[in-house]
């Protein structure tokens, strides 16, 4: 099974684009590859997603049901996804079929935290001091090469801070440890950062590179709340992390939209930036370019997945996102009589803690271009 697809010629508006995944990301994208003319067939494992709403066609499946999965394949001129922990299988099955877009390699990476580390980092890339921690003999050890705090990280299934508990030197290794569910673990070094950024960066299939400007985040309980452009980073800093999102996107030949999270660390320290995670998808960090650039991080995944020539990633607003999560959403109407705020829902019905469900996006003159 070839690793990446076959480059081939641009699709045809009216063609449909089959997206793996029926969450918001899903939507976005669908939405986005409606205004270029393009249909777009979901597969998602739920009854009921935010993209079947805006999408031509659907399949409800497993993704692990590879006759199912197949037979999506066959009805799709390209597959795209939107969440990062689509089975590898799958995704190499459906390349024998049709181009898969990223290809499967950058799914292998960014579902274990271990095997992204390792590769990040060997490509130059500086990333917060990790160690591979199999059971209770690793973690202490692990513990004595790390003077400060550290955190422990399930390798697969952690996102928006889950699979992750704090841990010192001196606490319970066990009790940390059970904590994950015993679950193969790495080690990470608790880094004192100024800020977290992300920079977004969209490759073509002929290897056509760009990024939008670097976006400045905000978490609160592992989850993001706000994105905000320009980030604090001076022109050399947003330089150095453009470069290093674009080594990583060049290791892995990668087409569509790539999210590199980062820490920064200020402008004193000996290493201003560390990558913390990548997102081989469209990412909440850049939601903000819905509304701040005239081509959105949806439109420029799907040109780059059909094989068109890249939008501009120009941004024209300084612009602040913040997402509607749980109860937020119940502010709706106040938000939609704003005349200053950009309202995005996401059609979701239970309004759950923790869910996104929506974001506003607030644009401001610009200021500058980092
Ligand atoms: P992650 O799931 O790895 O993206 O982690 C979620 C959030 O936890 C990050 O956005 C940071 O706010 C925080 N975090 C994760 N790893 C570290 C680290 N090594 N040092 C400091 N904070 C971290």
């Amino acid at each position: 099974m070839p690793e990446l697809s076959p480059r081939s010629e641009a699709l045809q508006p009216g063609s449909t684009i089959g997206i793996l995944g029926g969450g918001q990301l899903g939507r976005m994208l669908a939405v986005a590859a409606a205004k270029l003319g393009f249909k777009t067939h979901i597969y998602c494992d739920e009854p009921s997603c935010p993209a079947f709403d805006v999408s031509a066609a659907h399949t409800v499946g497993d993704y692990t049901d590879i006759e199912r999965l197949m037979a999506f394949g066959a009805a799709v001129d390209v597959v795209t996804y939107e969440f990062e922990n689509v089975p590898v299988e799958a995704a190499q099955h459906l390349c024998g079929l049709v181009p898969v877009r990223p290809g499967p390699r950058a799914l292998e990476f960014a579902q274990d935290r271990l095997v992204e580390k390792r590769f990040i980092s060997e490509l130059g890339v500086s990333v917060a001091p990790f160690a591979p921690v199999d059971g209770t003999g690793d973690l202490v050890a692990a513990l004595r090469l790390f003077s400060a705090p550290a955190i422990l990280k399930t390798r697969r299934l952690g996102y928006d801070g889950k699979g992750q508990v704090s841990v010192s030197p001196g606490d319970d290794p066990d009790i940390a440890l059970a904590a994950i569910g015993n679950a193969p673990a790495i080690l990470e070094q608790r880094v004192a950062f100024a800020c977290e950024v992300s920079v977004l960066v969209v490759r073509g299939i002929d290897g056509e590179i760009d990024f939008y400007d670097i976006a400045q985040n905000t978490h609160a309980d592992g989850i993001l709340r706000h994105s905000v452009v320009p980030s604090p980073l001076n022109e050399a800093e947003a330089g150095l992390a453009r470069g290093m999102a674009r080594r990583i996107a060049e290791a892995l030949d990668y087409v569509g939209v790539l999210a590199v999270e980062m820490f920064y660390l200020g402008a004193a320290a000996e290493q201003p930036l560390m990558v913390n995670e990548i997102a081989p998808r469209v990412h909440n960090s850049g939601h903000w370019t819905m509304d701040g650039c005239s081509v959105s991080q949806f439109e420029n995944h799907i040109r780059a997945v059909v094989g068109w020539p890249l939008g501009s990633t120009a941004r024209h607003s300084d612009a602040e996102m913040t997402n509607l999560i749980g109860k937020d959403v119940r502010s709706w109407p106040e938000i939609a009589a704003d005349p200053d705020a950009l309202l995005h829902l996401y059609g979701k019905r239970d309004p759950r803690d923790g869910r996104k469900m929506g974001h506003v996006n607030r644009l401001r003159p610009k200021s500058g271009a980092r």
